[in-house]
């Protein structure tokens, strides 16, 4: 379980975060919506391990959650998560090969060949086993994506961090995004967290919806309240990812 104790996030005047109290299950699937710039990505961030808070702190199974993002959460941002330069299976075995520390010729050819083996794997669940060899601009909008998905879930990671992940594909591709994501999710019981300016998106998808907003602004000091969650709304209850 990921639990969040009065977490604050400031940057130097402006309050970012205030306050962010929070406890989720392993397997849910936490939709967040809020107006732009009320702290959603950086919400993620924190999860994410890139920044630690400024108050609070953030727990999973009763301990920190490590700084660097580890083999437990893997990430998808709306642009920009795969390397143009890398082939589609180059981008999935650098995300694992990071990892590994060889140190032996023959273990690394034996790792080498596993390695190969999960991205190919991971590769095919997305939809993405005939393009092995193409280069991400070879790619529609939509198969970026799911390569970005298959770079993050290639470790087996616990937790999923979204922002915005399908913001920028047509509404057509975005149905079949969903219906990937919940493919996964329900395979292999991820905890995920997505950020969403998609308000149906949100509802459709997740098992609870987090809403952000600054609910209080001084006009004499803006930027001194932050966001909290003012709405937590459970969702479709008869979905429940495998344990
Ligand atoms: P959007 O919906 O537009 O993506 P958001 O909810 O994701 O917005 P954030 O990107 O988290 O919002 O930003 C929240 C606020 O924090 C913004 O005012 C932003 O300028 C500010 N901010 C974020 N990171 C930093 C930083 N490293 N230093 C200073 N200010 C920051
Ligand atoms: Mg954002």
């Amino acid at each position: 379980a990921i639990e969040i104790k009065g977490v604050w996030q400031q940057y130097a005047d402006l309050v970012v975060l205030e306050n962010i109290n929070l406890n989720v299950d392993s397997g849910e699937f936490i939709t967040m919506v809020g107006a732009s710039g009320c702290g959603k990505s950086t919400f993620l961030r924190l999860l994410l391990g890139q920044e630690a808070p400024s108050k609070g702190e953030l727990l999973l199974d009763g301990k920190p959650l490590a700084k660097e993002p580890g083999p437990d959460r893997g990430v998808v941002f709306q642009r920009y998560s795969v390397f143009p330069h890398l082939t589609v299976l180059g981008n999935v075995l650098l995300g694992l090969e990071l990892q590994e520390s060889p140190f032996l010729g023959r273990l690394l050819g034996a790792k080498r060949r596993e390695a190969r083996e999960k991205a190919v794997a991971i590769l095919e669940k997305v939809g993405l086993g005939h393009a092995l060899n193409n280069y991400p601009h070879a790619l529609s909008g939509g198969m970026q994506q799911r390569l970005a998905i298959a770079q993050a879930l290639v470790k087996a990671p616990r937790i999923l961090l979204l922002d915005e992940p399908f913001g920028a594909l047509d509404p057509g591709i975005r149905k079949d995004m969903h219906d990937l994501l919940l493919d996964l999710w329900k395979q292999t019981g991820l905890t995920v967290f997505m950020v969403t300016h998609d308000l149906a998106e949100g509802f459709t998808l997740g098992t609870r919806l987090l809403v952000f907003d600054k609910t209080r602004v001084d006009p004499q000091a803006p930027g001194a309240y932050g966001a909290r969650i003012t709405y937590d709304i459970p969702l479709n209850s008869d979905r429940k990812a495998a344990k």
